[in-house]
């Protein structure tokens, strides 16, 4: 698979997809650590005289809703704020914004970048065809450009026009394509989870978080490679509601208990659940707390309790590789951070091992909890990362550069 040093930059126009989906309160960014992590692959097209354009996704914009839905969805995720943090970071006279994704006014755009200069170009998912892999669009981004650069690993689990019709073109065309700096780095360390090997046993992942259908895929596979597998978070309640215990009205995805179920049986013991949980009597305005080994009716799971701790810090003794995917409670309130500090301390006090942040959420966790620099790799990608297990190191944005 070629890499960004193996390509031929100097005086030519380089096409590098970005993951410049940051979060954001209005048109302010609240962390720009997706821009800051592209530097890297930016700085070295530029100082190699090359015409970088970049171009991302940023928000949804559902184009099967009304006109004026869509209007304000782009409205919402106008790529703006990012321009402004770019020129903040690399020169102002150095990067210009094109406000449209393609047409006449872009080439235009296109045809005045100077060697060393920066065009951004608007929203990739301001255009229908870009979710779909439109191969008219895909076209017509790869006409601008000479090469193409993937750096956008929270993308490459997606096969979009941006993330996979323009390299594949290119690709057909006879020109260049690679890796960026930034998918390398998560290549290289990502791929020690997938193909384990013995050193790095025993090899133990813990998940959590909230968004059980999407993640919970990832066990079979992850059976297959990890020793043991630890779940907290509200995947916790659908896999004890599975083994028909209490779970009062924690949060809990019906239609995935069986799967739960099975996964826990094959596993033979080698998925650990909660044996206790903090539990109020409402998500949001509760008026009482208590920590259970039962969860009572009319209550709600929060977080993973004080035992739950003990047990998986144990459960972690002597691991060599760690894989974390999800908070182990709602970490957003102080009353139930406690799961996922404590969480965040066992992981980063084993010695020896190679510990792996996978999910977005998570890596905002050990950040405001004070570990997030003494994990081995923060992951950029949540779902890329998850997917890349699952499919043994294979992703779409990947495999087609290779
Ligand atoms: P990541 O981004 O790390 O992949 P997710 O997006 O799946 O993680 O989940 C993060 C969310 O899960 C957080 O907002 C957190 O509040 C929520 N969460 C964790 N445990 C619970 C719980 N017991 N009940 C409700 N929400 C939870
Ligand atoms: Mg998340």
């Amino acid at each position: 698979m070629k890499r960004l040093k193996d390509l031929n930059i100097k005086n030519k126009t380089v096409l590098v997809r970005c993951d410049f989906n940051v979060p954001r309160k209005g048109d302010v960014i609240t962390d720009d650590n997706r821009i800051v992590q592209a530097l890297p692959t930016i700085k070295y097209l530029l100082s190699g005289g090359a015409k970088v354009i970049l171009f991302s996704h940023l928000g949804k914009i559902k184009h099967k809703l009304s006109e004026e839905e869509v209007e304000a969805a782009k409205k919402k995720n106008n790529m703006l704020p990012v321009f402004l943090r770019l020129q903040e970071l690399l020169g102002s006279d150095k990067v210009t914004f094109s406000d449209k994704t393609r047409g006449d006014k872009v080439r235009k755009l296109v045809d005045l970048i100077q060697p060393g200069e920066v065009l951004l170009l608007q929203n990739t998912r301001y255009e229908k065809g870009e979710e779909k892999n439109d191969p008219e669009l895909a076209k017509e981004w790869a006409s601008y450009a000479d090469a193409y650069v993937m750096d956008a690993f929270g993308s490459a689990h997606r096969a979009h026009a941006s993330t996979y019709g323009v390299p594949e073109i290119l690709k057909a065309e006879g020109k260049e394509v690679a890796l960026g700096y930034l998918v390398e780095k998560e290549v290289e360390n990502l791929s020690r989870c997938v193909n384990v090997e013995k050193a790095d046993r025993p090899y133990v992942a813990i998940l959590g978080g909230f968004k059980v259908s999407d993640k919970i895929k990832v066990i079979d596979s992850l059976l297959k490679k990890c020793d043991k597998i630890l779940i907290g978070g509200a995947m916790a309640y659908t896999f004890k509601k599975a083994l028909g215990e209490p779970i009062g009205i924690s949060p809990v995805e019906d239609d995935q208990l069986e799967y739960a179920k099975k996964c826990f049986e094959d596993a033979k013991g080698r998925i650990v659940l909660p044996v206790d949980s903090v539990v109020t009597d409402a998500f949001e305005g509760w008026t009482k707390k208590e920590v259970v080994k039962d969860i009572p009716e009319g209550m709600e799971g929060m977080d993973i309790g004080p035992k739950t701790i003990k047990l998986f810090t144990k459960e972690l003794k002597g691991a060599k590789m760690v894989f974390w995917n999800g908070p182990m409670g709602v970490f957003e309130q102080k009353d139930f951070q406690a799961g996922t500090i404590g969480v965040c301390k066992a992981i980063t006090e084993l010695e020896g091992c190679f510990s792996v942040i996978g999910g977005g959420d998570s890596a905002a966790a050990a950040a405001e909890f004070g570990y997030k620099d003494k994990f081995s790799h923060v992951s950029t990608g949540g779902g890329a990362s998850l997917e890349m297990i699952e499919n043994d190191g294979h992703l779409p944005g990947i495999d087609v550069i290779g």
